[in-house]
């Protein structure tokens, strides 16, 4: 055996998704084909995010590319932004700059868990949660969203902890269901982790992955759970709202509501666990470009025009699918219920869109609207004579 039983395990979790990737990488040179699936960028980057990294790139100093952890400024920035966007005091020390989301993320387990911790994560949910967590030796535990609407199942929820849950993952906006979490979510679970917590002895702790919090619709807010229960981690990452997820930035951000014991031991381990990990920090570029790019975005008008035109015809159309509040992803569900032959079926048409059997959840597709306008016209008509074909046939 090269693998370790781990490294087994973890490549086990992503598989679905690792051998879909490869089928999509081997289109590229298919012409004409829509590419729908991954959420990555169909046009130009963003003017403003090459103009904010070269403006960093002829070097000020002889340690302008040394070692160097999270940049004080940075924190700085993003402590104000968080305080104005969640309206809690968040302070520089609450920060720890990533390598996006992923590197948030690993370094909360780090931080938290200890081999054979369970840790409770959203189905329909993102495919990376379960290897992460393998790779770790951590024990993934489904928690079902709501069926149909995909509410958080605060119920589910509860019933999935056990004495050894340490972490249960929360993510809203949230991929692939577009869905936003109201406050009232929050606070149901925080006396759900809180009273879970007290009658097993042990501190459960909240993961938010928001790495879409400033993508949302129709002006819809934002509430974290940060500010319900005091023991969450937020992890957040540039990648989407720049659409540029290969420029590597992030951060973790502690609730400010954390007890001043926690905090302290929290904080003094956010530099040693992000070398433990693996130098865990961004690019120097990267983190100097922060103040340019907090206040930028993809187009929000543009998107919410992508979403009204491909949510609107498929709904008008029949088929069954969430509204998305929040993200670039639009979730419908298969004709006859069964997305993988829906799939293969547009995709026989040149259009490929996501099964969500990547999502653990075989009856439904994602599609992400990252995609052009023109893309979108030319798969829409055809999403919708598969669809009439297999309502013909059935
Ligand atoms: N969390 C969720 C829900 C995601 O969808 C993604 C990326 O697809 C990530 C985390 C990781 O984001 P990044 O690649 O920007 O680190």
């Amino acid at each position: 055996m090269t693998l370790s039983a781990r490294a087994s395990r973890a490549e086990a979790a992503i598989e679905s998704v690792t051998s879909f990737f490869a089928r999509m990488q081997a289109l590229t040179d298919v012409p004409d084909a829509v590419d729908l699936t991954f959420g990555n960028p169909h046009e130009m980057p963003l003017p403003g995010l090459a103009a904010a990294m070269s403006a960093q790139l002829t070097p000020r100093s002889v340690d302008w590319f040394a070692y160097t952890g999270s940049r004080r400024d940075a924190q700085e920035t993003i402590a104000q932004g968080l305080q104005s966007e969640l309206g809690l005091p968040f302070e520089p020390d609450d920060i720890a700059m990533t390598q996006g989301a992923f590197g948030a993320i690993s370094l909360a387990l780090a931080l938290l868990t200890d081999p054979g911790d369970e840790v409770v994560v959203p189905v329909p949910g993102w495919f990376c949660y379960e290897p992460m967590l393998q790779v770790r030796d951590l024990t993934p535990v489904r928690a079902a969203l709501t069926p149909d609407s995909f509410d958080l199942d605060i119920d589910a929820i509860a019933r999935a902890i056990t004495d050894r849950t340490r972490v249960v993952v929360v993510n809203s906006p949230a991929n692939p269901t577009g869905r936003v979490y109201p406050k009232s979510a929050w606070d149901a679970l925080a006396d759900v982790l809180e009273s879970a917590s007290a009658a097993h002895g042990r501190r459960i702790w909240l993961l938010s992955d928001e790495p879409y919090r400033r993508i949302r619709f129709d002006g819809i807010g934002f509430t974290s759970p940060a500010g319900s229960y005091p023991w969450t981690l937020i992890d957040y990452s540039y990648g989407k709202v720049l659409l540029a997820p290969g420029q590597r930035l992030g951060y973790l951000a502690l609730s400010p509501l954390l007890p001043a014991d926690d905090k302290a031991s929290l904080r003094a381990a956010l530099v040693p666990l992000g070398l433990a990990i693996g130098w865990g920090f961004p690019d120097a570029i990267m983190q100097y470009a922060v103040p340019d790019l907090e206040s930028l975005s993809l187009d929000m008008e543009e998107l919410t025009r992508k979403r009204d035109r491909a949510y609107g015809a498929l709904a008008d159309a029949g088929f069954t699918i969430t509204r998305p509040e929040g993200t670039f992803y639009l979730w419908g569900r298969a004709p006859g219920d069964d997305a993988r032959a829906f799939c293969d079926a547009v995709a026989a048409r040149g259009v490929h869109i996501m099964p969500g059997t990547l999502f653990d959840t075989p009856e439904c597709f994602r599609i992400s609207l990252t995609a052009t306008m023109p893309m979108l016209d030319r798969a829409i008509p055809v999403l919708i004579d598969v669809a009439a074909e297999h309502a013909a046939a059935g």
